[in-house]
């Protein structure tokens, strides 16, 4: 590139997913200005688009080139390094490079049609003479009030402020502008999301020894980062990995160099953006927030925080692993386990494999974080590509709860029904509310009961646009109704069984609605507050339950995942799983390790105070292997058997796989396309690969389309991923058919 004289030529990727890069010339008036990264617009078919520059070219081929109109914003807005990280997860994750850009850049950049606030600031002015004040007043007395006041101004403040502390009006201060006497002048404001708060600052705790490992080894490969090895921190809940991460944090600032926290959305609460900005409070600005929660202008102003350099810490869920941080020296990702960091719609990327891809990129350190590793990672550790740290003990010396496993069987066989509470769990629960002491109760199923069934025909009441059940809710919000929890369908129950007719419905299952009740009843006297998807449609509502929680108003808490993960209640002593085995008959490979995540997250709730915590797992199957590792706190036993399980039937992490979903609302045209896909991939693909039929998908029907799985497997998947794009660019699909590539699929339904 010649920098002297500016770009000739640039190729462009066009925000429309057109699979092709385009040329176009740079008129000489914009030339200085352009550069890999910048965003434009140029002359598209009759129109205007905007694209990302992906090159700076001094020659073109292409016929009837055109010039770019503008360039939008001033610093270009991908930097090289995010620009091959780009090409990375096209490559890899079989996906139009244009999806991946609408992924890495928001909206409101991309548009940049939102900017920045504007707000009127009264300029101080220091030489009004008393004089001048006095002979104001006896004409204009508000005037003059006001004018007093900005005398008195040491620098610019909102006008707004400014008429509220006087109590005067607008009209007042338009009146001293027209005069010449007040100067208003317009200035950008930023609106940050945790402006109004405080934040308490903390200082550097003393590590204790498993911890100064720990982060000895993070500081080493931050010394050595070029050819540093992620590393895998495996510490069990409350030993202290946060605490390890602020410190290192501070250590790559130290080294100049900015870094990125990765945690999962449901977990990046008031509490953690606390931690992370308390801790770097001398510098508030210096710590971005980036999550799906932020208004279209706040997500703009974190983002150009970040872009711009005044950020040098960037905490965030997902899709902060492509904050435009410049100078990266670190990236934690905390509980990289969570699926969350799997984006379900294209590009469906992994935020934590990308945030190892991006850190080899840029040449920065990676710290994966967990208390119970992905067997992926734990994986990659064991053979040595990953770097694995780990911290045995918990900070404050507390004994790992006690797991008890109640069987559920034996319940029924006493009671003849299902039951919600066992007896143990109830006594301990009475225990804990007489002593005091605090509950959580957690079951992942969200309504009252799970479905509505016809005693005398067996049909259940189903979702119309989808294969499942319809789940009664009692709340105010949806009362009374059915509603299904995949597509938002509702109905109104019926009276009789719309399939025979008779007066014959049974309401069978339950969710956390009907455990709130049930404790409620059990327990009169006791506060029970719920807290899931449907009693949280509030922001504040998340918030105030849980500062309620912490001082003690609510004596059991029932939940779901939402109250599983990184919360700290000392008051907590005993937690409750409803029902261990929902996770547990997926029809997936993953479903036994996520009961064992699951399992042990909830049960790393209990007891971080002074007294020591208890867990009661209720199951219907007490001896599978993921309850009883899990009782014993025995990861490396768990990790050994489930990895022997997926080397024998070629899963992850041995071999990669690749989903691909056939969908339409036409049963008939799903089910073709889909074998005769099947038929082209066994043609195409060579023999390491091992190619499933086209079947149905466990969920059948999804928002009223049909869907059909193949599912592929193989070592080589940069390969595999090459050779599927390819077949089916090949394949003309019918028009209402859509067919969606998974790559290192997480949803198997
Ligand atoms: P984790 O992230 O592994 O669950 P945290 O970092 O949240 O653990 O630590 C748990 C608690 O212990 C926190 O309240 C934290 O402030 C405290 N803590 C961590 N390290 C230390 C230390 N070295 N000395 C004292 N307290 C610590
Ligand atoms: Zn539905």
């Amino acid at each position: 590139m010649n920098h002297e004289h500016g770009a000739r030529y640039v190729r462009v990727i066009v925000d429309r997913a057109i699979h092709r890069e385009l040329d176009y010339s740079v008129p000489e008036n914009l030339a200085g200005r352009v550069g890999v990264g910048s965003r434009v617009r140029v002359p598209f078919r009759d129109k205007s688009a905007l694209a990302t520059v992906v090159t700076i070219l001094e020659h073109s081929d292409a016929k009837g080139i055109r010039p770019i109109e503008a360039i939008i914003g001033e610093a270009p807005a991908l930097s090289e390094h995010l620009l091959e990280l780009a090409r990375w997860i096209g490559t890899y994750y079989c996906c139009p490079i244009e999806t991946v850009m609408r992924s890495m850049l928001p909206q409101v950049i991309r548009r940049a049609e939102v900017s920045w606030k504007k707000q009127l600031f009264v300029q101080p002015r220091c030489n009004i003479h008393q004089g001048e004040i006095e002979k104001l007043r006896r004409r204009a007395p508000r005037q003059a009030e006001l004018l007093e006041a900005i005398s008195k101004l040491e620098k610019p403040i909102r006008a707004a402020e400014l008429l509220r502390q006087t109590s005067l009006d607008n009209q007042t201060l338009r009146a001293l502008v027209k005069r010449g006497l007040a100067e208003l002048r317009e200035e950008a404001v930023v609106r940050d999301p945790h402006g109004d708060e405080q934040f308490i600052a903390t200082s550097n705790l003393v590590l204790n020894e498993e911890q100064t490992h720990a982060l000895n080894e993070v500081e080493q490969a931050l010394d050595a980062s070029e050819n540093a090895r992620p590393i895998l921190l495996h510490g069990v809940t409350g030993s202290g990995k946060t605490e390890i991460y602020l410190q290192a944090i501070r250590g790559t600032l130290d080294h100049g160099r900015t870094a990125i926290v990765l945690v999962p959305e449901i977990s990046l609460t008031p509490q953690t953006v606390e931690r992370f900005k308390g801790r770097f409070a001398e510098a508030q600005d210096d710590v971005a927030v980036l999550h799906s929660h932020l208004s279209e202008g706040e997500r703009h102003d974190e983002w150009h925080k970040i872009h711009s350099g005044r950020a040098r810490i960037v905490i965030g869920a997902r899709s902060a692993v492509f904050a435009p941080l410049k100078n990266l020296g670190l990236i934690v990702v905390d509980e990289e386990h969570e699926t969350t960091y799997k984006q379900e719609e294209a590009p469906r990327y992994h935020a934590r494999d990308l945030a190892v891809v991006r850190a080899k990129i840029e040449k920065c350190v990676v710290v994966l974080g967990s208390a119970t590793p992905s067997l992926e990672s734990y994986h990659n550790a064991a053979i040595g590509k990953y770097r694995l740290v780990t911290l045995t003990q918990r900070v404050d010396q507390k004994q790992m709860p006690l797991i008890r496993v109640v069987d559920l069987r034996q319940e029924r066989r006493k009671e003849k029904k299902a039951a919600i509470l066992s007896e143990k769990l109830s006594q301990a629960i009475a225990d804990r509310l007489e002593k005091r002491e605090q509950t959580i109760l957690f079951l992942n199923r969200r309504g009252f009961s799970t479905s509505l069934l016809c005693s005398n025909c067996g049909e259940a009441r189903n979702c119309p646009n989808c294969s499942v059940a319809l789940t009664f809710h009692r709340q105010p919000a949806i009362a009374g109704r059915l509603s299904c929890h995949l597509c938002g369908h509702t109905a109104a129950v019926p009276k009789k069984c719309p399939a025979c007719g008779q007066d014959a419905l049974i309401y069978h299952g339950f969710g956390t609605e009907k455990v709130e009740s049930t404790v409620a009843q059990f327990f009169p006297k006791a506060v029970v507050r719920r807290m899931d998807a449907d009693s949280m449609t509030r922001k504040e509502a998340y918030r105030e339950t849980l500062r309620n929680f912490r001082t003690g108003k609510i004596d059991i808490l029932v939940g779901t995942q939402m109250i599983a993960k990184g919360l700290h209640f000392p008051n907590v002593t005993l937690v409750g799983i409803i029902n261990a085995d929902l996770a547990l008959h997926l029809p997936d490979f993953r479903a036994g390790e996520r009961t064992f995540q699951l399992l042990t997250q909830v049960a790393g709730r209990a007891g971080r105070g002074e007294t020591p915590g208890q867990v009661f797992v209720q199951t219907y199957t007490p001896f599978s292997p993921s309850i009883q590792f899990a009782r014993h706190h025995d990861f490396t036993g768990y990790f050994q058997q489930e990895l022997e399980f997926r080397e024998r039937c070629d899963f992850p992490p041995f071999k990669h796989a690749i989903l691909i979903t056939v969908r339409s609302a036409h049963e008939g045209r799903a089910k073709l396309s889909a074998e005769t896909l099947k038929r082209r991939l066994s043609e195409a693909l060579p023999e390491e690969f091992i190619l499933g039929d086209a079947t149905p998908a466990p969920l059948e029907k999804l928002q009223g389309q049909f869907r059909f799985h193949i599912l592929i497997r193989g070592a080589a998947i940069m390969r595999l991923s090459r050779l599927a794009r390819e077949t089916l660019d090949k394949l003309p699909f019918p028009e209402d058919v859509t067919v969606t590539v998974d790559v290192d699929p997480y949803q198997l339904l």
